[in-house]
């Protein structure tokens, strides 16, 4: 049977809008390595703003912005969400063919008889097309785009830091957690969000598939992982994680579902206080 222990458990955290899975969960946190982190939408709101839209090669913004408008149209991504809220009353319903989502790294599809791109620099390297590398290092997300293989511009759009994040990873430093953030975003973002919270670690530029890699890696050499993620593309780490954690408000159905944990408000001051009343839990079943 079910030490009592472990209702109070469930329910002191069920009270805080974390939903636990399984009693086996609470022993999980109260004894986790290493807090692994997805950026967006995880440590970050997920609600990007574009700042600024950029074209060049003689490509015109009358033209081509209905255009970008239209292949987003075809994806869910909160990039996709925030170019659709920017873009969306001056586009046309422009028809879409041939669209297809390419994992972490954007959209192609044909649309006014003409080859698209929308994503980031990784997506335009796929189809070897030369960009401007200006925008590389600066800290905002960039969305390129090209047609018929030439290179037409970005817009930089930015995400902000969640107000609780970094009072969230000092709390699971004092509890002498490993933190890490894993991120398909560019490697200037990933670096300025980091700094700004003190992580320990932090990488960008990752596949889902490498995301999973990371995972695999990091539980091999130090220990028991839980990972926060939200999206669809996170479902997978979130299985193999010895806990998976989902942000239950803005998180895809996959997350979770897939989830171990689940936290209703998005907020990750949450992650710390599910390793605290894991710890208070075990105290009084022990
Ligand atoms: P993350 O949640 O860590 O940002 P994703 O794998 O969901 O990782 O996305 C990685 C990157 O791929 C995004 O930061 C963005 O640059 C690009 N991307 C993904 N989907 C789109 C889209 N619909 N439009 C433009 N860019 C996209
Ligand atoms: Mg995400």
């Amino acid at each position: 049977s079910i030490p009592l222990g472990y209702f109070g458990g469930i329910g002191a955290a069920s009270r805080n809008g974390i939903l636990f899975k399984g009693s086996n969960y609470l022993d999980v946190m109260a004894s986790v390595k290493n807090v692994v982190m997805d950026k967006t939408g995880t440590l970050t709101r997920g609600v990007f703003a574009v700042q600024e839209v950029i074209l060049q090669n003689g490509f015109n913004a009358e033209e081509l912005l209905p255009m970008v408008n239209a292949l987003e149209g075809k994806s869910t991504h909160p990039v996709a969400t925030a170019i659709r809220e920017y873009l969306g009353e001056k586009a046309l319903p422009l028809e879409v063919t041939d669209a297809e989502e390419i994992a972490g790294h954007g959209l192609r599809g044909r649309v006014q008889g003409k080859d698209l791109l929308v994503g980031n620099f990784r997506l335009l390297e796929k189809f070897s097309i030369p960009f401007d590398t200006a925008a590389a290092d600066i800290p905002l997300t960039v969305v390129a785009i090209a047609v018929d293989g030439r290179y037409a511009g970005l817009i930089t759009i930015a995400d902000e830091i969640k107000e609780d994040a970094k009072a969230a990873v000092s709390a699971l430093s004092a509890m002498q957690i490993n933190t890490v953030m894993l991120s398909g975003d560019k490697s200037s973002v990933v670096k300025y969000v980091a700094e700004k919270l003190g992580l320990k670690e932090a990488y960008g530029d990752l596949l889902p598939e490498d995301k999973v890699n990371k995972v695999k890696t990091i539980k091999a050499e130090k220990g028991s992982v839980a990972f926060v993620g939200d999206g669809v593309n996170d479902a997978p780490v979130i299985a193999l994680s010895d806990a998976g954690i989902a942000m239950g408000g803005l998180g895809s159905d996959a997350a979770i579902e897939t989830a171990d944990i689940v936290i209703q408000n998005d907020q990750p001051s949450r992650i710390p206080m599910a390793v605290r009343i894991g710890k208070a839990t075990k105290q009084i079943v022990w």
